[in-house]
């Protein structure tokens, strides 16, 4: 029987459990070529803009900075750097409303362009095979690499995995509704993304390397094709259309039949998942020396004049984005960052593009109806014949309500996706995903609380037991040394044996009638000698 490896490599798919067919709208904004956006007047760097901690600043306020000049330092695990999209001044370092559905403000590094555009020194690495493994994973580091297409996980990481990997895919799958990003930058920069594979190819080894493409992107999947003609062991491989099969897990089921375990990561199945984008990333980091300051986003929505892909520097401020596009809102406009399923409602527009920003869909009232009101379960289980991950959305949605968490963690909330199929199949129009948010959110916070009381805990024991053995330590200094039953019993034969030596001498001095009465005083004497010379004379 073939090995499930020669069965991959054939070309074999396997099916994935849920998913829905939503209109896909991408012919608006996926036929243009990538438009170039003139500089925007200043652009607004949150410091930190994937999974892990953010960097050191090494700028100050009033600085002038090149393009490309490191902003940040990484300074922890998982810590990516973030570079001056071009050159200018930095007017302010402050916190500013964050690209996430909370819009919480995080610390921002804020540019005025100064117009000049003028690159930093750049130190490209074309022969980038004579360099060690840490090298090379250091230069993605620093460049500020981290997933374009889902959560920002720093690319680094990933490159420097010490597991076997067997099959690397690279995502282009793309399979939200409106995004045509990774499709526009496969068809126009297919050679640069082959080449950010092999440099990722380097480092893995990997046996077999799969580019999976949605089969509703057909000039995406030819150019991919010609630019991979000439290599080993990468295929290209176009799958059914369904959303959402972009999804890691997902992906990653349909290309190899494995499935990812609970609290796993691919790797742990020898499988690693990158993006097209994260690919052409790499490239340009590599073979140029250029760090990551810009990415293709989709603008798109039946309110703007012009429905494109565009080169976004990072820090543009999406009000800027819509009005090249000539933006005109509609009374209770939403702009959403993401696509229909799985972005998120703006609360302003002056929310900046960040490296994980691939899409901002400014639909009319008509093109997307406002959701109408929530109503009662019915039962219909649609949400669960909907959802790629085998939960129960219906079951999620009743702990999500009354808060009951241990419930929540037991039916694998935190294995849910949050793609939307449930919610976009729900008769009921219940906002099933954001009920999710929110109970993870709560969950995760209280986890952060529980963590944060057992150190307070930790080191509360670890200061009483400190307290309590100083001052026994207190205690030992200043006790006598007690002296022993036999130190004591040798004292006392000693001060009897030095009585009787007392009352012996007393005794023979008594019984000694010969022995002299010891000699008087001079005065004594003298005095004696007159009375006794007295007496003569009379
Ligand atoms: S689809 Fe909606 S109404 Fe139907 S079971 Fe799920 S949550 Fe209930
Ligand atoms: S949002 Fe979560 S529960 Fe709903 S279909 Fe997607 S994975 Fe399933």
């Amino acid at each position: 029987m073939d090995s499930l490896l020669a069965r991959i490599s054939r070309g074999q798919l396997w099916p994935s459990p849920g998913g829905v067919h939503p209109p896909v709208n991408k012919s608006q904004s996926n036929s243009l070529p990538i438009h170039i956006l003139p500089l925007p007047p200043r652009l607004v760097l949150p410091v930190k803009q994937h999974i892990g901690a953010q960097g050191h600043l090494l700028v100050n306020v009033h600085e002038q900075v090149l393009k490309g000049q490191a902003l940040t330092k990484p300074h922890a695990n998982w810590s990516v750097p973030v570079h001056a999209p071009t050159s200018g001044r930095i007017i302010d370092i402050t916190p500013m409303p964050s690209a996430h559905p909370s819009a919480l403000p995080e610390l921002s590094i804020i540019i005025e362009p100064d117009g000049e555009d003028r690159w930093c020194e750049l130190v490209p690495h074309p022969n980038y095979r004579e360099l060690t493994a840490e090298r090379l994973v250091d230069i993605l580091h620093f460049a500020g690499i981290s997933g374009m297409g889902g959560a920002g996980f720093p690319t680094y990481i990933k490159a420097s995995t010490k597991q076997q990997i067997d099959v690397l895919i690279i995502n282009g799958a793309e399979c939200e509704p409106y995004i045509s990003a990774d499709d526009v930058l496969m068809q126009a920069h297919s050679e640069e993304i082959v080449r950010g594979i092999e440099v990722l190819r380097h480092l893995l080894q990997p046996k077999l390397t799969l580019i999976a493409i949605e089969d509703d992107k057909p000039k995406a999947i030819a150019a991919m094709e010609q630019a991979s003609a000439n290599i080993d062991d990468m295929q290209v491989r176009a799958i059914p259309t369904k959303y959402p099969s972009g999804g890691e897990k997902q992906l990653i089921q349909i290309l190899t039949s494995k499935e990812v375990p609970a609290g796993g990561i691919p790797a742990d199945i020898g499988v690693l998942v990158q993006n097209v984008g994260t690919m052409y990333a790499v490239q340009q980091a590599v073979e140029l020396g250029k760090p990551l300051i810009e990415r293709v986003v989709t603008v798109t929505g039946d309110t703007l004049a012009e429905q494109r892909n565009v080169w976004a520097l990072l820090g543009t401020e999406v009000k800027h984005l819509l009005a090249q596009q000539g933006f005109t809102p509609e009374p209770m406009q939403r702009v959403i960052m993401g696509g229909p399923m799985m972005g998120f409602t703006l609360p302003t527009v002056r929310i900046p593009v960040v490296k994980t920003t691939n899409c901002i869909l400014a639909p009319s009232a008509a093109e997307m109806p406002m959701p109408g009101e929530e109503r009662a379960c019915i039962r219909c289980s649609a949400c669960a014949d909907a959802c790629p991950a085998s939960l129960l959305p219906q079951q999620l949605q009743w702990f999500a309500k009354t808060k009951e968490y241990k419930k929540l963690e037991e039916h694998q909330l935190f294995d849910c996706i949050e793609c939307g199929a449930c919610a976009y199949v729900c008769p009921s129009e219940i906002p099933l995903v954001q009920y999710y948010r929110v109970a993870k959110a709560e969950i995760r916070e209280q986890q952060i609380e529980q963590i944060k009381s057992d150190r307070a805990k930790e080191r509360f024991e670890a200061r009483k037991e400190r307290l309590e053995r100083e001052q026994e330590e207190r205690r030992n200094r200043h006790k006598r040394p007690r002296r022993s039953t036999e130190q004591d019993s040798q004292s006392k034969e000693k001060v009897a044996e030095a009585l009787a030596r007392v009352k012996r001498k007393q005794a023979d001095k008594g019984d000694d009638k010969t022995r002299l009465p010891p000699p008087l005083p001079v005065r004594k004497r003298k005095r004696r000698a007159n009375n006794l010379s007295r007496i003569t004379v009379t």
